[in-house]
């Protein structure tokens, strides 16, 4: 199985290619269709067991980065302009969640990777730690926020982003999330994300808080062990 045969989007191809990925690793090969949607299907939820080093963090940004390139045009793109001198609030379509800063800004780095040849979508980092103004401005018109939980709640409670839009969702390192205390701000994330949504979930186990935290969130998700 190659990465064209997973049907993704020409620009994600190419950037696949210049990256050296010559063939999709074993996570990818099972996510990926698994998380695109068949013929007048709802995109379906997921629930993937995966390490790092796995190769998931493009198992779940392939789909989702795919989704945002076939979808009409976002919501979220045209908001966050500056109206009236002032900022408006951000309206992405994709949200990651991550336990770390680090991870947050892994994966958001590996999305600008993989869409090198896409580049209207924006994506924006929300961790604790950065300045505050520079995080709101790097916020202003983002497709794909990739953030820590806590943080962003703090931002949408301020008035900052809106998560209304958000129609793809992924917890990355679920369990980490969950061992970090983060179970309620994860609950409260999910609610204000739009009913029509796709979460997809990676975890290192399945383990009972972990299929708890699913049960809240997920429908009938299909659950990948790898
Ligand atoms: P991850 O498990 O997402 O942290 O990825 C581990 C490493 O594998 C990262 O450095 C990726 O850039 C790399 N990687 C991901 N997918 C592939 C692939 N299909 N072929 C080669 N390397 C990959």
């Amino acid at each position: 199985l190659s990465f064209a045969d997973l049907g993704l989007d020409a620009a994600l191809l190419r950037a696949v290619a210049d990256l050296g990925f010559t063939a999709p690793t074993p996570v990818q090969q099972a996510a990926i269709p698994a998380a695109l949607p068949r013929d007048g299907e709802l995109w379906s939820d997921l629930m993937v067991s995966s390490q790092t080093g796995s190769g998931k963090t493009a198992a779940y940004l392939l789909p989702l980065l795919h989704a945002l390139l076939t979808a009409a045009p976002a919501a979220g793109a045209s908001q966050g302009a500056r109206r009236g001198g002032r900022w408006q609030p951000a309206r992405p379509a994709a949200l990651v969640l991550c336990p770390t800063r680090e991870l947050t800004q892994q994966v958001a780095a590996d999305a600008i990777d993989l869409l090198r040849h896409a580049r209207r979508l924006r994506v924006a980092v929300v961790v604790g730690g950065l300045p505050y103004a520079q995080q709101l401005q790097r916020l202003q018109g983002a497709d794909v926020v990739v953030a820590t939980p806590g943080r962003l709640l703090d931002l949408q409670r301020g008035g900052h982003v809106q998560l209304d839009a958000v129609r793809h969702l992924v917890l990355d390192e679920a369990d980490r999330m969950l061992d970090l205390g983060f179970a309620e701000d994860l609950a409260a994330i999910h609610a204000l994300t739009a009913a029509r949504r796709q979460t997809l979930m990676f975890s290192a186990t399945f383990a009972p808080r972990v299929q708890q935290l699913a049960a809240g969130i997920m429908r009938e998700a299909r659950q990948l062990t790898l």
